[in-house]
């Protein structure tokens, strides 16, 4: 198999071939597919395998074409010349224990929204906050963030809502299983569940103990499908 053969949108096999990648790695073998088919993933996965762009790229192909939808979430032209900033409302979100894993993952995501409508954003503790919510409030498609952060603008009024996600990717899981671990999940994972319903839920870990499996039996579709 080629990314030619996967049946990408034209702008994501340009961008793909941007990035400079010519066949897919295992793990994207058998993500892309499975994602592309509407599947829940449980991937045991290391960080070197190609395991970002393995669930980037199906998640930002599949809304590639989705160009009327993304066309009505756009403040009109005149409001955004006039600066007004509306509530971030991502379509994607993906979870992540650390700055340096948001910022590396950000950096990937805008390889492959290059020249397409969708806007990827990243926030993190410890960044600045004021400049986050600014930004996210411009236009958000695909948020990347570490779990506090998303809790906590989460909780303010008027500047996140997760009611319209579409794909909630949870990167490096095992990193994230910290005393709170169970209340921390619930608050973002239910976040996306409210009026649009059917969220695609996408676990990535490279160990796998108990935390794990209940994280997985308690978000995951029943019928998930789970790589190595
Ligand atoms: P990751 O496991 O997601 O951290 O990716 C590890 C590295 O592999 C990153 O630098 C990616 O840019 C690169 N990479 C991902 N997929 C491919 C591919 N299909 N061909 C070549 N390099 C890739």
């Amino acid at each position: 198999g080629s990314f030619k053969d996967a049946g990408l949108h034209p702008a994501m096999l340009r961008n793909v071939e941007l990035c400079g990648y010519k066949t897919p790695t295992p793990i994207q073998r058998y993500c892309i597919p499975a994602i592309k088919m509407g599947y829940d993933l449980l991937a045991v996965a290391q960080t070197g395998s190609g395991k970002t762009a393995s669930y980037l790229i199906p998640i930002l192909n599949h809304l590639m074409g989705k160009t009327k939808m993304l066309a009505k979430m756009r403040p009109s032209p005149s409001a955004a010349a006039a600066g007004e900033r509306t509530r971030a409302e991502p379509l994607v979100v993906i979870v992540v224990p650390a700055r340096e894993l948001a910022i590396q993952i950000f950096n990937e995501a805008r390889k492959f929204c290059y020249r397409t409508m969708l806007r990827p954003c990243v926030i993190y503790g410890g960044g600045p906050m004021r400049d986050q919510i600014d930004n996210i409030m411009r236009g958000c498609d695909v948020l990347i963030g570490s779990p506090g952060r998303l809790i906590d603008l989460m909780e303010r009024p008027d500047v996140l809502s997760l009611r319209r996600v579409k794909y909630m990717v949870i990167d490096e899981a095992d990193e994230m299983l910290h005393a709170d671990w169970e209340e921390e999940f619930n608050k973002i994972l239910g976040g996306g569940e409210q009026e649009e319903g059917n969220v695609k839920y996408m676990l990535f870990s490279a160990t796998f103990p108990t935390a794990i499996r209940k994280l997985a039996k308690t978000h995951l579709a029943e019928n998930y499908i789970r790589v190595k």
